[in-house]
């Protein structure tokens, strides 16, 4: 049975080795012979430049290079952790970059694909931020910045949202319903699948009376997490840390 593979939210870092070989077994066994594997937004932990060449980041871009050489083309859209994965990082790894939202035909229904954090309406602070640091002259004067400069400084900002984000409701965190209806309703989908809030879910919903669905990919903190969907369905499913 053809299948499509979805995932995010490995926030991939080099203190976590065992998840980045748990992700590098996945792209050479699973991914490499499906139809197409998207990852939707927080791969990397940070990712403050394509001219960071560390190790973990060159063995996950070789590592993606060969899934995609394989034959299975592989889409990475942006998080808001790893906002900057720019061209090179792009060519390196044989990647196309998405843009969010972007809008596929997954085997004859229309379906629309987000990191999710644009759908976190109610956190307002977060949403300045976002403005903020996906602004393109923010963006060309942080990486114009030495390397190990842009390095304290993802620290430091990861530090702040830390603090911010454990004073604030759980509610706030999630997606908000109405941005839901509204994206779906403009892009004329009965599915959406997002990452991002970490709790991986399948939601059936109706809107305007037609049956739709919003599925949540998991994270990839104690365990990998991936969305199947074949031209039956799609199927949320953990993978075990050997
Ligand atoms: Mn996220």
């Amino acid at each position: 049975m053809p299948c499509t593979l979805f995932i995010s939210d490995l926030h991939l870092d080099a203190g976590r080795p065992l998840i980045t070989q748990l992700f590098l077994d996945f792209l050479e066994t699973r991914a490499s012979g499906s139809d197409a594997l998207y990852i939707l937004g927080d791969l990397f932990e940070a990712w403050i430049g394509d001219d960071d060449q560390s190790a973990m980041n060159q063995s996950v871009c070789r590592g993606l290079n060969q899934c995609a050489a394989s034959g299975t083309p592989v889409f990475v859209m942006h998080g808001n952790r790893d906002f900057l994965l720019g061209e090179q990082f792009a060519e390196q790894s044989n990647c196309a970059l998405l843009q969010d939202p972007a809008l596929i035909d997954l085997y004859g229904t229309p379906t629309l694909l987000m990191h999710g954090d644009l759908l976190c309406t109610d956190d307002k602070e977060y949403r300045a931020f976002r403005e903020m640091v996906r602004d393109r002259q923010w963006q060309a004067g942080f990486l114009k910045k030495p390397l190990e400069e842009r390095r304290k400084m993802a620290v430091e900002m990861r530090a702040a949202s830390r603090e911010k984000t454990s004073g604030k409701a759980e509610s706030i965190m999630d997606v908000n319903p109405e941005a839901v209806i509204h994206v779906m309703t403009e892009n004329r989908v009965p599915r959406l699948i997002h990452g991002h809030t970490h709790r991986p879910d399948v939601h059936e919903l109706l809107i305007a009376d037609e049956r739709a669905q919003r599925i949540v990919l998991g994270d990839w903190y104690e365990q990998g997490s991936v969305l199947e969907c074949s031209p039956d369905g799609c199927e949320l499913q953990n993978i075990a840390i050997e």
